[in-house]
């Protein structure tokens, strides 16, 4: 646009300036030519009169004096006289000599190629009926504009350099763009400015409308919980929280308008989005990074017509797990189950048959009894775990004097730790704490049971409980078998036993350690073990106070 105007006007001013100079040159001709003609009558006149008072030429000393050749000649084209030659021809044809004999006057002019020269004529007839006439040769005119040329063409040159500067400035003038300020100028604008500005005004409630709206949404989607994702119709991210970024891509990268693949290229939600796209929900589920998450992909419809999609992420790792470790220990209770009511049903068995030996009768009772006691033992341990693990808040919290309920355990299990001759110490302060009675005797009895069960013969049971600032640790130290050190962060799961050999020789559930991890997160409190194989164990809770 800019271009073609700027074009337009420095060709319309080149053709201008060199029409114009050649209109003048022609103007210039012309004038030239009259100018000469009418000298050279005004010579004629002159001579013409020295001649009616004297007709002896040769003693006219006008005619001698001029620079222009004057020659006199008779009705048969005859010269009778020319100041300049000698040579006469017969000029009856000459145009300005017939013209003269007829009408009184006559003029021309002719060029001679040769000398490139232009020869003005003028013919007057005088009253004896002879014509003088006079003529001047000019050198060439269009040799003196040839001349000019060269400053012709500057002054072109120059011309067109300022034209081309003016051009480039009222193309920018007029390409300028038209602003409202500026818009004022141009009356046939008005109308349109008028109208422009009202749309301007409409426009700018409809933003200032749909910012806040954008604003609400964002406010709204940076508060859930979830990752959220907007798409439009063509795969571009039209709005996106912060918890989606972290979740799928990256939290500085500003992503709408791009292509969701940009966030996640996995096949899953590839057709899932597809699918939401032909207007139903889907649903799968998204491992990243250790972490599982539910995305829900759901279309947005509009008079019926899908204008988007939108992408809920949300973190259901806990869920997953929890899941996970009710299966495993759902499996679990099954296998345990399965070991004690083999061995009784074995028993019983062979008890029933009739075939067992007299002698042997109570053994077998005895070992149906062993296997009875380790069943209740272990079913009253899997409600245990079920109840800390159903009921979090549905125990009751009262005060307990924790160095009471320590020493109640202790007597409870004197007789198991004197058959292996084992000592307890016990330093304990007088701490009376908000608790589940039921639940913090749980807690120390396991973890006194084990300190005894796990410990070697003549071995020692330190128990201390202390207050502190702002907790109570209570440690449990034994000089026992000692936990290997890659088992130390498995024993708090359910059913983990470290060692097979062990656990056909010290009887156990595996479930203490998870109801005492249990108990002590019931209080808000913390667990830690320090272990070294066969120097012993220490278990150290924290409870908050
Ligand atoms: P169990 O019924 O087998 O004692 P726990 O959950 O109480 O189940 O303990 C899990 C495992 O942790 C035990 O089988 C044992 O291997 C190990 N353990 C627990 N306490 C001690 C301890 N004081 N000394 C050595 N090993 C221990």
């Amino acid at each position: 646009m800019r271009k073609r105007i700027f074009k337009s006007i420095v060709g319309v001013t080149i053709f201008s300036i060199v029409t114009l100079n050649l209109l003048i040159t022609l103007i210039f001709l012309n004038i030239f030519s009259n100018e000469q003609t009418k000298n050279l009558e005004l010579e004629c006149q002159i001579f013409k009169s020295a001649i009616s008072d004297n007709s002896n030429y040769n003693s006219i000393s006008a005619l001698h004096q001029t620079s222009s050749r004057v020659s006199i000649i008779n009705i048969s084209g005859d010269v009778l006289f020319d100041n300049k030659t000698k040579i006469f021809e017969n000029h009856a044809d000459r145009p300005e000599i017939i013209s003269a004999f007829e009408t009184g006057r006559g003029s021309s002019k002719r060029f001679s190629q040769t000398l490139s020269e232009t020869t003005y004529y003028y013919a007057l007839k005088l009253d004896d009926s002879t014509v003088i006439r006079v003529s001047n040769t000019s050198n060439n005119v269009f040799s003196s504009i040839f001349d000019t040329i060269p400053y012709v063409i500057g002054i072109i040159f120059v011309f067109i350099i300022i034209a081309l500067y003016l051009s480039n400035k009222l193309t920018k003038k007029i390409v300028a763009p038209i602003t409202l300020e500026n818009a004022y100028m141009y009356d046939e604008l008005l109308p349109f400015i008028s109208k422009i500005e009202k749309q301007q005004t409409y426009i700018e409630r409809q933003k200032l409308n749909h910012n806040q709206k954008v604003e609400e949404f964002s406010t709204i989607t940076e508060n859930i919980a979830d990752g959220l994702v907007v798409l439009n119709t063509k795969s571009q991210i039209i709005s996106i929280n912060n918890k989606a970024k972290n979740i799928l891509g990256k939290k500085n990268i500003d992503y709408i308008y791009k292509d969701i693949i940009s966030l996640n290229r996995t096949e899953q939600l590839k057709s899932s989005i597809n699918t939401a796209f032909s207007g139903q929900n889907a649903e799968f589920v998204l491992e990243l990074s250790s972490k599982i998450f539910s995305v829900l992909v759901s279309p947005i419809t509009f008079n019926s017509e899908v204008c988007g999609v939108v992408i809920l992420i949300m973190d259901n790792t806990k869920k997953f797990e929890s899941e996970k470790l009710r299966r495993e220990f759902s499996a679990n209770v099954s296998h345990e189950l399965k070991t004690p009511l083999t061995s009784i049903s074995g028993y019983s068995e062979l008890l029933k048959s009739g075939m067992v030996q007299e002698k042997d009768i109570v053994r077998f009772a005895e070992n149906i009894y062993d296997e009875s006691a380790n069943l209740i033992n272990l079913i009253e341990n899997i409600i245990k775990v079920s109840r800390l693990d159903e009921a979090q808040n549905s125990f009751e919290f009262s005060d307990v004097n924790l160095k009471d309920v320590i020493i109640s355990i202790t007597n409870r299990l004197q007789n198991k730790a004197n058959i292996q001759n084992i000592s307890i110490k016990l330093d304990l302060e007088d701490i009376v704490y908000n608790c589940s009675d039921h639940v913090i005797n749980e807690i120390f009895y396991n973890l006194i049971d084990n300190s005894i069960k796990y410990n070697i013969k003549d071995g020692f049971v330190d128990i201390s409980c202390e207050k502190l600032e702002n907790n109570i640790q209570i440690s449990i130290k034994d000089t026992g078998i000692g936990i290997n050190e890659n088992a130390i962060s498995r024993i708090f799961e359910r059913f983990y036993r470290e060692d097979l050999s062990h656990s056909s020789e010290i009887s156990g559930t595996g479930l203490g350690l998870a109801i005492v991890k249990h108990g002590v997160n019931l209080h808000g409190g913390t667990i830690s073990v320090s272990s070294k194989k066969n120097k012993g164990s220490e278990f150290l809770i924290t409870l908050p106070l």
